[in-house]
């Protein structure tokens, strides 16, 4: 059955360009865009219409980095797939990339299989997997060349996490040069976890136990300093390197020089770090365990950096590193002790939407807000143009964005699996009002009508944010 969809006056706005067009959709994908009011325009025929006028026509929202169902320090982010791709899905989100893991003595097979059996027939929306790398054997190296064959091209690995995901430089070089030779990514957690553990130990000691210690002792220097280390392995490697939820000033100071000198490196930074700061973590009554994550939230002069940073492109991408951890019964395994504490942050339903507030605000531009939140992680990540952007042959996911829109973001109305919303009263300007999905209506006009299973696997080609 063939199924066409018009979208007809909004501004379509995509990394490149912004024009007024009316969009036809047949199949699951755009067949043509054509000026809105023009014969070409009019000329689209069919069975759905939706009227977009005075709205944003957008791609959907690609995140590059969630956790949905992550085991993490005895407990699961609180997130399914399916619920969490749901949430994705009201916020403007249509593609995640998931992080498959490795378990320690495991076989990065049984890893993906595992993921895969957690996500199939349950997600709105279509996912990838990057894989989590945490034991680097001979078999694991092997294993790196079929993955990327298979489409899950990119591979993160831990300068963090001593003892759970942790990987030390000599295992990072061997990685690095496998990707340099498969064509893989790989995505680094740069913190030193080996010093950051003596100062959580002495902190410990002093009884320096509360929420906010977690972000005192995840020193910006040492993620500075793992971030240098990692651009110099990479180098060595001859390997790209992408480098996760970068936070600190010098950290971005790192991937900055590393740039200026030609090195393909890039950098992510996730709406926390833009939006939140230490402020939240010192928050009274243990509330500051909400903003509990890593690498932690920076004071409030680290935003200044990461903005510019985003203008620069010295950091390409905005995802969320949503991970999910309810505050009653699970952030509260690190009551008297914030080592305990899940480290992991609620997000993925707010990315697209804190990302035009900072449009309204001045930060960032329209078309840079598409780049940095669905065209450039699906370049990075090999999805490029099936995803991320609004051009013939595209998929249909398609976002109508109300710009002039207001609400207010709370637990209350979020649709998150998890009891806080980390934004909770921000006043924001803009509102996702229908997304489709291939072409399916998954909400439409603030109502729900996607399904779980709708959501397919889709395989990743290599970096194309190299080319
Ligand atoms: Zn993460």
């Amino acid at each position: 059955m063939s199924s066409r969809t018009v979208i007809r006056g909004g501004l379509v706005v995509t990394a490149s360009d912004e024009l007024h067009a009316d969009v036809l959709i047949e199949d699951g994908r755009v067949a043509a865009l054509a000026a809105s009011g023009t014969p070409a325009a009019g000329a689209f025929a069919a069975e759905r219409v939706i009227d977009a006028t005075g709205k944003y026509v957008i791609p959907g929202g690609v995140d590059g980095h969630t956790h949905m169902e992550m085991p993490f320090g005895g407990t699961y982010a609180a997130d399914t797939f399916e619920t969490g791709t749901r949430a994705a899905a009201w916020g403007g989100t249509t593609t995640i990339v998931d992080f498959a893991i490795q378990g320690v003595g495991r076989s990065l097979r049984e890893g993906l299989d595992a993921w895969h059996a957690k996500a199939e027939g349950n997600c709105a929306i279509d996912y990838g997997f990057h894989m989590i790398v945490s034991d680097v054997t001979g078999e694991t190296l092997k294993e790196m060349d079929l993955l990327v064959e298979e489409g899950v091209t990119s591979f993160k690995q831990f300068m963090a996490y001593p003892g759970v995901f942790y990987s030390d430089d000599g295992q990072i070089l061997r990685a690095m040069q496998r990707a340099a030779g498969n064509g893989g990514l790989i995505m680094m957690h740069a913190e030193n976890g080996i010093a950051i553990d003596v100062l959580v130990e002495q902190a410990l000691a002093r009884g320096e136990t509360d929420p906010r210690f977690h972000g005192e002792v995840r020193k910006a220097l040492l993620e500075a300093e793992a971030t240098h280390r990692a651009i110099r392995l990479a180098q060595v490697a001859g390997a790209p390197l992408y480098v996760v939820h970068v936070s600190a000033t010098e950290a971005v100071a790192e991937l900055t020089r590393a740039r200026d000198e030609g090195l393909p490196v890039f950098g992510e930074t996730c709406p926390q770090y833009l939006f939140l700061s230490t402020d939240n973590l010192a928050e009274p009554g243990f509330e500051g365990a909400k903003y509990v994550c890593s690498t932690p939230l920076r004071p409030e002069e680290h935003q200044a950096a990461l903005w510019r940073g985003l203008r620069t492109n010295d950091l390409q991408v905005v995802s969320t590193d949503h991970c999910p951890f309810c505050f009653t019964g699970q952030k509260e395994l690190g009551r008297g002790d914030f080592s305990k504490i899940p480290n992991g942050m609620p997000g993925v339903e707010n990315r697209m939407d804190l990302l035009h507030q900072a449009v309204v605000d001045g930060h960032i531009g329209r078309r840079r807000w598409i780049e940095i939140a669905c065209a450039t992680p699906a370049r990075m990540f090999g999805l490029y143009p099936k995803k991320g952007t609004i051009a013939p042959g595209a998929d249909a996911d398609i976002v109508v964005y109300d710009p002039h829109a207001e609400q207010v973001v709370s637990a209350e109305t979020h649709h998150m699996n998890v009891d806080y919303s980390a934004y909770e009263g921000r006043r924001i300007t803009g509102r996702v009002e229908t997304v489709l999905s291939r072409g399916e209506p998954v909400v439409t006009e603030r109502e729900y009508t996607g399904r779980k299973g709708h959501g397919v696997y889709t395989p990743r080609a290599t970096c194309q944010y190299l080319n």
